[in-house]
């Protein structure tokens, strides 16, 4: 399901797409939010008797989803998008240079939604020397996480054919910051999808009505990817910030330790986490990342979060 204002246009059964519209009535999941359907929702459709039209009568149960406070009203949150098999961080070391930051986050939020990760560094064939240092950085760091991690270029033919192997079948949420070739990849793994490419900023939205926050591209016969605009979904405004560092899995492993239930690994007795970052059993980065989404929660007001 793809929304485009009140009209949805579904994918049947049939690899056809229908414009709907949504049912006065329609049951809806028990949840807070401002939109009834988003991109990538399953859904049921009744054709209106000697009509073309179609009307959405339910929407099944969402596996997962991703969802951002909406931006008026306070306690209404929007789903963003639903159903994701996996997520797909793309990330570039220079040109233009992704931070461990941005990175970090998305993993976090991935963590929070219950969505496997893959890190795509994407434009190896631009890597200098010093580059390949921090990208060794990366791999050892992720890997020891248990975060997979593929290094690739657009140019790369072979890598190419490993890209669409992983999105075969699957519903795959892509992110990066604009320029580090997500439309590039994707045009080469189907030729005919001819995404525009470039450096001008907002293309990637293009089409799309304001109050969306995700569009549905099909790649093949059942596999989709749904690319978000924005990275303010991966922010974890939602959140406490007691639960982060249960989206950090290393962290994590090691607060079970503390000796504080409600330790927040900053600067408290008889901290697991700190002592492994002393022991250097935990990625300074990776701890560095965490304190500034705990700081950015604490600094956000409540009623802007909430
Ligand atoms: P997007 O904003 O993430 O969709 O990025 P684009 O797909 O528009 O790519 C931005 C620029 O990077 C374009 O000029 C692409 O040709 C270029 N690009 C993409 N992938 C690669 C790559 O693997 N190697 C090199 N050298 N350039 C690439
Ligand atoms: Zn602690």
């Amino acid at each position: 399901m793809q929304t485009t204002g009140s009209w949805y246009v579904v994918l049947l059964d049939s690899e056809k797409s229908v414009q709907c519209r949504l049912r006065g009535k329609i049951k809806l999941q028990d949840l807070d939010t401002t939109n009834p359907i988003a991109v990538g929702d399953y859904v049921i459709v009744e054709q209106l008797e000697e009509s073309n039209e179609f009307i959405i009568t339910e929407i099944l149960l969402r596996r997962n989803y991703i969802i951002r406070q909406s931006p008026r009203k306070e306690h209404q949150r929007h789903i963003i998008a639903s159903n994701i098999d996996q997520f797909f961080i793309v990330a570039t070391i220079s040109q233009p240079r992704t931070s461990l930051g941005f990175v970090d986050r998305c993993i976090a939020a991935a963590e929070c939604y219950h969505i496997p990760v893959h890190i795509i560094i994407n434009k190896k064939d631009l890597l200098r020397k010093k580059d390949l240092t921090k990208l060794e950085e990366w791999q050892l760091m992720y890997k020891a996480i248990g975060y997979p991690v593929h290094v690739i270029s657009a140019n790369d033919k072979e890598d190419i054919a490993t890209l669409k192997t992983l999105l075969k079948d699957k519903v795959t949420l892509i992110a990066g910051h604009s320029g580090v070739g997500k439309s590039t990849l994707l045009n080469a793994v189907n030729t005919s999808l001819k995404l525009k490419t470039g450096k001008i900023s907002g293309k990637w939205e293009k089409g799309m009505h304001t109050t969306t926050f995700a569009t549905l591209y099909q790649i093949f016969e059942n596999t989709f990817v749904i690319d978000t605009p924005g990275i303010k979904e991966f922010s974890l405004l939602h959140v406490e910030p007691e639960e982060v560092s249960g989206y950090f899995i290393d962290i994590n492993a090691f607060a079970k330790s503390c000796k504080y239930n409600n330790c927040m690994h900053i600067n408290e007795p008889e901290c697991a986490v700190l002592n492994a970052l002393e022991n250097g059993k935990l990625a300074p980065a990776r701890y560095e990342n965490y304190l500034n989404i705990v700081d950015n929660i604490k600094s956000t007001n409540y009623w802007e979060r909430k």
